[in-house]
């Protein structure tokens, strides 16, 4: 199997690790192991005192004492020194040594104290020594080396002695012997084995701890804090602001366009990417500061300690967040891609009564998002007024919920007319009848719909109810009914199979539908709005761009897409008679249309005066307040009986 280099240093690592823990625990058993050392060889030479000469009892006592103090001093400087893992191999080596010089010492009392002529004492010896290897395979076999070592050192020579005996009994006893180092030895083998598995169970076990308490506090991709963590230093700092009365500051970032990035080409760019801002920030904050990741393409900065009063903390934040966005100008290298990036920030200050973390972070993404609305690339500062639009987006939101289902939708149409005054369709126009605040327009809370994408479930309802009005007003009148479709709504993948169901599920003639766009429709994503105007097309719906005029929309596009008409917006009809502008601009849409073949629409005509104008001019169908206002469908049946073609 072919490992990668991540994973060969985590092998090392587990290696390392492993043998740090084996050394330290050989240090630990040894008070216990230099202790019974200290008491065999001692009742063993006091015992033997008397049958083998003294100067060998003492010198060979002596080597032992000196040995044990050596091995005990090894030892408390290891406890002291307290060795990081890379140091360890020095005092594996030390402990080895120790071991090797103990079991020569005790190999050598085989030798030099063994009582040739007294049996019982003889006896005596090989419990001793016996007794030694069993203790040693306790206390050594963490490091089979040391264990090993001391075995064969101490086993060894008593082996040989007994060879050397040249009696049945001497044979004997070194068989024994041999056998017994083998049991030892295997036996140390297997614990050194087993503690070995254990270790490494212990260390996966741990790594696994640590690295969950990590992905728990920070972001994997970024490394950087993450929400959590970020929300836990908050708390600390509010803490220790209100206590020694000063002020911090919060500051929400978001990438500018992130989304476009990540969809052309790709998130592993948007990742790579994220990883290099991830990277600027954290190097333009200061060492006790902190830059976190909430997720996606949002940063916060919390910064703390700024001042003793809330103008300083504020100018400096402010200073601070003209910095971060310097920190853009730079364009980023991502693969072979150079990058152009803004972000848009959000501040806010701390401590505030009784705010929490969480409170403050959303004022700072409140902020955030005013300095998106208000064109992007810039900060914004935290504004209670602001919290208040924000109550009202959330207030819209839920109510539109409950009027979905409560059946508080309504559509209001609006006559469009020709030249001589006769009906030629509709627009179907929505209207929320709130239970409290009466009807409400449009304008008020189509853009929250689009942001909740709450205008999938309206714009559905707004196209059946249409249909199934149509139904009512009759197939046999020559009109068509306008319904507007949200850029969003239009560029949902499976809008057009809805359409389709709706309009199955009715008894209409599709060609009486026409949709009414937006330019912004025409300015994403190309191909695929031509696609989908050509499939709707061939059910045979007609298109019309609604508010012409006011968006970027060229004539290039234009000849591409499948459109019927043109609508243009009320905002050059209104003053058409008194400035010339105005005039100038609707007279070169009518000329371009009349070209391009495509019938215009002008809305909002209001006065005699404006419809005139417009007629001399060309136009041929009209829309606004002069012919009708938006009417339940009763109303507008009856303004269509009364301007019937
Ligand atoms: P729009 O599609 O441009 O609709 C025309 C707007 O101009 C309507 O406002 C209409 O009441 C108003 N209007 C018509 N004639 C006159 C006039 O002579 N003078 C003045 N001052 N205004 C006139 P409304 O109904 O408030 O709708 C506003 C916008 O809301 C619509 O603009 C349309 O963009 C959007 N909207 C309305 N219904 C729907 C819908 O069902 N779905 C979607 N996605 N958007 C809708
Ligand atoms: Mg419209
Ligand atoms: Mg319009």
């Amino acid at each position: 199997m072919i490992q990668n280099t991540g994973e060969l240093a985590k092998d090392a690592s587990a290696e390392q690790n492993i043998k740090a823990e084996q050394t330290r625990l050989i240090y630990r058993s040894m008070p216990f192991s230099l202790l019974a050392i200290l008491i065999n060889s001692s009742i063993l030479s006091l015992v033997l005192w008397q049958v083998i000469e003294h100067s060998t009892i003492i010198g060979w006592l002596v080597a032992v004492y000196l040995t044990t103090l050596y091995r005990f001093l090894t030892y408390r400087n290891f406890l002291s020194t307290k060795p990081a893992q890379d140091g360890i191999e020095f005092w594996r080596r030390l402990a080895i040594l120790g071991a090797a010089l103990s079991g020569a010492l005790w190999g050598a009392a085989s030798l030099l104290l063994f009582p040739l002529e007294h049996v019982a004492y003889q006896a005596l010896l090989v419990f001793v020594i016996a007794g030694m290897s069993a203790g040693a395979v306790t206390t050594l076999s963490s490091i089979f080396a040391a264990s090993a070592t001391f075995l064969l050192l101490t086993l060894l020579p008593f082996v040989w002695r007994f060879l050397f005996l040249e009696s049945d009994v001497g044979y004997a006893m070194s068989a024994m012997g041999i056998l017994f180092t083998l049991i030892v030895v295997i036996s140390s083998k297997r614990l050194n084995q087993s503690i070995q598995e254990s270790l490494k169970v212990r260390y996966e076990r741990q790594l696994a701890e640590e690295t969950i308490i990590y992905q728990a506090h920070y972001d994997e991709l970024t490394q950087l804090p993450n929400r959590r963590l970020f929300i836990d230093r908050l708390n600390q700092e509010i803490t220790r602001a209100q206590r020694h009365q000063h002020f911090g500051a919060i500051l929400f970032l978001d990438l500018d366009h992130f989304k476009n990035i990540n969809d052309s080409l790709g998130h592993r760019v948007g990742d790579i990417l994220l990883q290099e801002v991830a990277q600027r920030l954290r190097r333009r904050i200061r060492n006790e500061d902190t830059v976190a990741r909430l997720g996606g393409d949002e940063f916060v900065i919390l910064l703390t300690e700024i001042g003793d009063s809330r103008e300083i903390t504020s100018s400096w934040a402010q200073n601070f967040a003209a910095k971060i966005q310097l920190l853009f100008t730079e364009p980023f290298m991502v693969q072979e891609h150079e990058l152009h990036l803004s972000a848009s920030i959000g501040v806010t200050l701390f401590p505030i009564n009784g705010a929490v973390p969480e409170d403050l972070l959303q004022q700072a993404d409140v902020a955030m998002y005013r300095a998106k609305a208000e064109g992007r690339d810039q900060s914004r500062f935290f504004l209670p007024s602001m919290q208040e639009a924000v109550h009202q987006r959330l207030e819209i939101e839920k109510g539109l919920r409950r009027a979905l289902v409560a059946g508080e939708l309504e559509l209001y149409y609006q006559l469009q007319v020709d030249i001589t005054g006769a009906c030629i369709g509709a627009e179907a126009l929505l209207r929320w009848n709130h239970p409290e605040r009466g009807l409400i327009a449009p304008n008020e809370f189509i853009s929250v719909a689009e942001e909740t994408g709450l205008i999938y479930k309206i714009g559905d309802w707004v196209l059946a109810t249409a249909c199934r009005d149509m139904a009512q007003i009759g197939f046999n009148r020559p009109i068509t009914l306008s319904v507007n479709v949200s850029p969003k709504q239009f560029r949902e993948a499976n809008f057009v199979e809805r359409v389709q169901n709706i309009i199955n599920g009715c008894r209409i003639n599709p060609s009486q539908l026409r949709f009414e766009i937006t330019e912004n429709v025409l300015i994403e994503n190309l191909d695929q709005t031509v696609e989908r105007m050509q499939q709707l097309k061939k059910c045979g719906i007609s298109f019309s761009i609604d508010d012409f005029g006011t968006g970027h929309s060229s004539l290039a596009y234009l000849k591409q897409l499948p459109v019927e008409m043109l609508k243009i917006d009320r905002s050059f009809v209104r003053d058409i008679s008194t400035e010339p502008n105005d005039a100038i601009i609707v007279e070169t849409i009518l000329d371009m249309a009349r070209h391009m073949g495509l019938k215009v629409v002008a809305e909002g005509v209001e006065t005699p005066e404006a419809f005139a104008f417009l007629k001399e001019k060309g136009c041929e169908y009209f829309q606004g307040y002069l012919f009708s206002r938006p009417v339940p469908l009763q109303d507008l049946l009856t303004k269509m009986e009364s301007t019937a073609a």
